[in-house]
């Protein structure tokens, strides 16, 4: 089974540069900007460039150099943001995939979320 991705997702817009985003932080195969409707008030996504749906997808199929980046790129926000430990209060880092996960933008992100105690990791299902 191989990975369907959908290249009119509105994060693939983002990064054609069909719609615009407040970047936080770009690099070479990352792109970090504010969630547009925050939940918390540090709220950034981060995405890599590639055409990757999940987490697994990018684990799977992604090459180093993009793992690289993205991860260091997921730290480099924190601290931008200022809730890295052990300078700021930490923060929660949340990657939604599929249904169950409830994603809504199928192009893989992490959130990150802090400046506010986050509260318990996760609700109960209706
Ligand atoms: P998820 O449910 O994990 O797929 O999260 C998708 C996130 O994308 C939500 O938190 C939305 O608020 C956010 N979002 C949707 N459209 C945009 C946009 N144009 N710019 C920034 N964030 C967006």
């Amino acid at each position: 089974m191989s990975y369907a991705y959908d290249d009119q997702n509105i994060f693939a817009k983002i990064l054609r540069g069909e719609i615009p985003n407040t970047t936080v932080l770009e690099t070479q195969h990352t792109l970090a900007f504010r969630d547009l409707y925050p939940q918390a008030p540090t709220h950034v996504l981060v995405i890599p460039k590639g055409a990757y749906v999940s987490y697994d997808h990018f684990a799977s199929e992604a090459s180093d150099a993009e793992i690289i980046d993205y991860t260091r790129a997921i730290g480099e926000v924190c601290r931008l943001e200022g809730v890295d430990l052990p300078s700021g209060d930490g923060f929660r880092l949340i990657s939604n995939a599929g249904a169950h996960g409830v994603q809504e933008v199928p192009h893989l992100h992490v959130h990150i979320l802090g400046s506010r105690h986050m509260g318990r990791m996760v609700a109960k299902a209706d």
